[in-house]
């Protein structure tokens, strides 16, 4: 048996988006592998949100209880580990979120299971299934096999089109059994925003060092477009925008439908977050801008004259 288990995710008793992209990376590697497709929810209270999992050709398995209330990889990975067993599991797959990356490694470790990340495509069939990975910023695309019996890997949400509807899958409640844990789950701060998530939203205006600060006449644009606000490292490092703005190598990774750079020179390093991207806009005032080279539409200019008039239009057209 050559089975294939997703590590999907629930927040606030509803399964994450980019969940449904690790799902879909499921159903294309079983495919590739002839396995079955399983998927495992963990938490409290998530009974329906399971439910919803169950449309996509895969059997669903429930893990619902008090013990892993908290997204404590310390007490998800043991019942993901007893469930790989059970099913005979050999791929072990999660989106590459913050809870996969720290789930997916423990369980893989237990599992004795070699590990690729942030996978952005499979190749090859059977057993020889490669793991494709950006490396060097994107630079470099490596096809990594793993050796080893049970194989684990972390996805790209945005690489991997969200699960397609399948037959019904069964719904079934997983093992519990959890050791005495050595962390503690205090608490979890969340960043209040009425602008949709970052990673999730269909619309990202993100500015640069070309701002000067002044991230105003962006955020006005993002909130005429419904949009989410981003970032590069430079307008981070300078206390303009938040950290959890920043798009790049070191911050998330966004393929929105549309990404407006503002004052972004278009480093690798901030490339290699949005050049997923369905269409790029850049503004700069620097014809020579390497952001340009990527860029659907370049407007040459200054930032501060030609937003202003963009919000204005987008306004009239609404
Ligand atoms: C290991 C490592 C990891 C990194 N990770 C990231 C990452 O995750 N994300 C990231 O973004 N960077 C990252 N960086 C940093 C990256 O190399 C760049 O330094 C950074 O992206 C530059 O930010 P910027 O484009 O805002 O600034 P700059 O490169 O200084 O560009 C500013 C641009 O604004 C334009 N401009 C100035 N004034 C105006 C105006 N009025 N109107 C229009 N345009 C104007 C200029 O022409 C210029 O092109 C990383 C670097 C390293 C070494």
């Amino acid at each position: 048996m050559s089975n294939v288990l997703i590590i999907a995710e629930a927040f606030k008793g509803q399964v994450r988006r980019a969940s449904l992209h690790a799902l879909g990376a499921g159903q294309q590697l079983a495919k590739r592998t002839g396995g079955a497709l399983h998927v495992v929810l963990l938490g409290k209270g998530i009974g329906e949100a399971g439910k919803s999992l169950s449309t996509f050709g895969a059997t669903v398995h429930v893990a619902d209880a008090e013990a892993l209330a908290a997204p404590l990889a310390e007490a998800h990975a043991p019942v993901v580990v007893e469930l790989a067993r059970a099913i005979g599991a050999t791929w072990l797959g999660a989106a590459a979120t913050a809870y996969g990356k720290d789930l997916t490694p423990r369980a893989a470790a237990l599992l004795d299971a070699a590990m690729a990340t942030e996978v952005i495509a499979f190749t090859g069939e059977g057993a020889a299934v490669l793991f494709r990975r950006p490396m060097w910023a994107g630079n470099v695309l490596a096809d990594v096999e793993l050796t080893t019996a049970v194989k684990a890997f972390t996805i790209r949400p945005t690489e991997f089109a969200a699960a397609a509807a399948g037959a019904a899958g069964e719904v079934k409640a997983a093992a519990v059994n959890v050791p005495t844990l050595k962390s503690r789950y205090v608490s979890f701060t969340e960043v209040k925003s009425e602008r949709p998530e970052l990673t999730e939203a269909r619309v990202v205006v993100a500015g640069g060092r070309g701002t000067k600060g002044d991230f105003k006449p962006l955020e006005a644009l993002a909130d005429a477009l419904s949009g989410a606000m981003g970032a590069s490292r430079a307008a981070v490092d300078a206390g303009w925008a938040p950290n959890d703005w920043q798009v790049g190598q070191t911050g998330k990774v966004v393929a929105p439908d549309l990404y407006v750079a503002a004052g972004i020179s278009g480093a690798i390093q901030h490339v290699a977050g949005m050049k997923g991207s369905k269409v790029i806009v850049a503004i700069n005032k620097d014809p020579e801008a390497p952001i340009f080279q990527i860029a659907d539409y370049g407007l040459v200019g200054d930032l501060f004259k030609i937003l202003p008039e963009l919000v204005a239009k987008v306004k009239a057209n609404h």
